[in-house]
C-alpha cells in the first residue's frame, strides 16, 4: 500500500528541511513528509564552513548578490527581491538564533557551531510535526493525473505536490529519477578547485601569498585577488573564483590549460617601463635586488628576476633593453601551464543539474510538470564560497514553500 501525503519533499538537506518548515508554517493543515536516502538529515550543514556553517553573506542588494553566482545569476535576481540574506537573518532571529558578520562579509551563528542551525531546524520539524522518513532512496517518480507516485528503495508514496531537493550529484546518471520525468539536466562538472602545476619551479615558493590578476589564455575569464602558491600549484581566492566562473570551459579543456599572472595589478606596461627608466637613472650603480621597490614578497622577486634571466647582483645601469622587456612581460603577463586540479578543502560544489530555463523562478515549479518543484543545489545554480550556496538554498526553498502554500 502506498503512503499518501499532500506534499512530499525529497532530500533532507538545507533546501529540503527549510522548504518543509516554511510550507507547514504557512499552511499547518497540509500533510507533508520529507524522504531522505541516508540515515541522517542536514549532513552537509553539519560539516559546512569548517563545522561553523557559513549561513549567508552580508550582501543585501540583489544586484550585487547575483554577482557571486557563476550559474543562476540572471534567474536569482527576482527571487532575491523576495528572500535575501536580510530575510534569512530575520528568520533565524525569530527562532532565537543570532548570526554574526565576519570582516569579509561571511555570516555564521554567534555560537560558531553548525549544530546551532541543525538544532533549530530539528526543533522546528518537531514543533510542526513534519516527519523525515530515513533510508528511503527515491528511485522512480511517475507523474500522472495530477499526482506523483514515488518508488523508493523500500516503500511507495503518493502525493499531489512534489519538491525535489536532492542536492548536486557528480554523475549525470544520478539525476535519472528526475530526467525520466522529461526534465532537462545540464551535465555536472566540478566547480571551486585549485590549479595543479606539476614540476614547476614556482612550487618551491609554497606558502607565499600576494594579490594578482589572473587570466585564462584564449578565453574571456579573468579574476583578481590574493593568490597562494601551494606545494601542488596555485590556490587562493583569485584561483577559486576563476575555477568557478570558468568551470565548464576548464572541464572542456580536460583541465590542461595556460594562464597568465599579472604580479603587479596596479601597473600597466607604460607605467612599468617609465618606472624602470627612472630607477636606472636614480640607482644606476646599485644592485637591482636592493632597489626593486614593488610590493612583491622578496623570494618571489628573486624567482621572477631569475625567470627574466637577470641576476640579483646586476646593477640597474647594466640592464639592457631586452632584459627590461623580458622583466616587464614576466611581471605583467607571466605564463603557466596547468595540468589537473585539486579540490579545495573538500568544499566540492558541482555546477550542473536541473536546467534553469525549465523552471519558473516566481514559484520554483517546473514549467512542464504541474505540481513539481525544485530548490537548492539540484538546480544548475552554484556560487563562490562565502555563504552564497546556502543562500540560494534558502531563497529557492522559501519561494517554493510560499507558492505551494498559497496554491
Ligand atoms: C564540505 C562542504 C562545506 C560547505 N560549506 C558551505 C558553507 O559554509 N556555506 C555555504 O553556503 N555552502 C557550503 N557548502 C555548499 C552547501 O553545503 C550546499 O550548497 C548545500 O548543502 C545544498 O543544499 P541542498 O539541500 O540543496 O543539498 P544537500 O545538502 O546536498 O542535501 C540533499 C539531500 O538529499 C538527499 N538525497 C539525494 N538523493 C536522494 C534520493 N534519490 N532520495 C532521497 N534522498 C536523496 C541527500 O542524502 C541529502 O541529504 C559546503 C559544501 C561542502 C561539501
Amino acid at each position: 500500500m502506498s503512503k499518501i501525503y499532500d506534499i512530499i519533499i525529497v532530500g533532507a538537506g538545507a533546501a529540503g528541511v527549510f522548504t518543509a518548515i516554511n510550507i507547514k508554517s504557512f499552511n499547518p493543515e497540509l500533510n507533508i513528509a520529507i524522504i531522505e536516502k541516508t540515515s541522517q538529515a542536514l549532513s552537509k550543514v553539519k560539516v559546512s564552513g569548517g563545522g561553523r556553517c557559513n549561513v549567508t553573506h552580508a550582501c543585501f542588494e540583489p544586484k550585487e548578490l547575483i554577482k557571486f553566482y557563476p550559474r543562476g545569476n540572471k534567474e536569482l535576481l527576482g527571487p532575491f527581491h523576495h528572500f535575501q540574506p536580510g530575510d534569512i537573518i530575520n528568520w533565524f532571529s525569530e527562532k532565537g538564533i543570532e548570526l554574526k558578520i565576519e570582516d569579509d562579509g561571511r555570516m555564521f551563528p554567534v555560537t560558531d557551531s553548525s549544530q546551532t542551525i541543525i538544532d533549530c531546524f530539528h526543533s522546528e520539524l518537531k514543533r510542526l510535526n513534519i516527519p523525515i522518513l530515513f533510508q528511503q532512496k527515491v528511485e522512480k517518480i511517475n507523474s500522472e493525473n495530477n499526482e506523483f507516485r514515488i518508488i523508493t528503495s523500500s516503500d511507495k508514496f503518493i502525493c499531489n505536490k512534489l519538491v525535489v531537493t536532492t542536492g548536486g550529484f557528480s554523475k549525470k546518471e544520478q539525476y535519472n529519477f528526475i530526467s525520466e520525468l522529461g526534465i532537462s539536466i545540464v551535465p555536472p562538472t566540478p566547480s571551486l578547485f585549485t590549479f595543479n602545476l606539476p614540476n614547476n619551479e614556482i612550487l618551491k615558493l609554497q606558502g607565499i601569498a600576494t594579490p594578482v590578476e589572473i587570466k585564462l589564455s584564449d578565453s574571456k575569464f579573468e579574476e583578481s585577488g590574493p593568490l597562494l602558491i601551494t606545494h601542488w600549484g596555485m590556490s587562493g581566492p583569485a584561483v577559486l573564483k576563476l575555477s568557478s566562473w570558468a568551470a565548464r570551459w576548464l572541464h572542456e579543456k580536460n583541465y590542461e590549460f595556460e594562464f597568465k599572472i599579472n604580479w603587479l595589478p596596479s601597473f600597466n606596461e607604460e607605467e612599468l617601463k617609465t618606472t624602470f627608466e627612472k630607477w636606472k637613472q636614480l640607482h644606476g650603480a646599485k644592485k637591482i635586488s636592493n632597489h626593486f621597490d614593488f610590493s612583491i614578497p622578496k623570494k618571489l622577486q628573486t624567482f621572477l628576476l631569475n625567470k627574466a634571466n637577470i641576476s640579483e647582483d646586476t646593477k640597474w645601469a647594466d640592464i639592457n633593453k631586452q632584459q627590461l622587456n623580458n622583466l616587464t612581460e614576466i611581471l605583467l603577463s607571466d605564463t603557466y601551464h596547468s595540468k589537473g586540479k585539486t579540490t579545495f578543502k573538500q568544499e566540492f560544489v558541482s555546477c550542473g543539474g536541473v536546467k534553469l530555463s525549465d523552471v519558473n523562478f516566481k514559484t520554483m515549479e517546473s514549467k512542464n510538470i504541474q505540481g513539481l518543484y525544485f530548490a537548492g543545489e539540484v538546480l544548475d545554480i552554484d556560487a563562490l564560497t562565502g555563504g552564497f550556496n546556502f543562500q540560494a538554498a534558502w531563497t529557492t526553498g522559501f519561494i517554493a514553500a510560499k507558492s505551494i502554500s498559497e496554491d
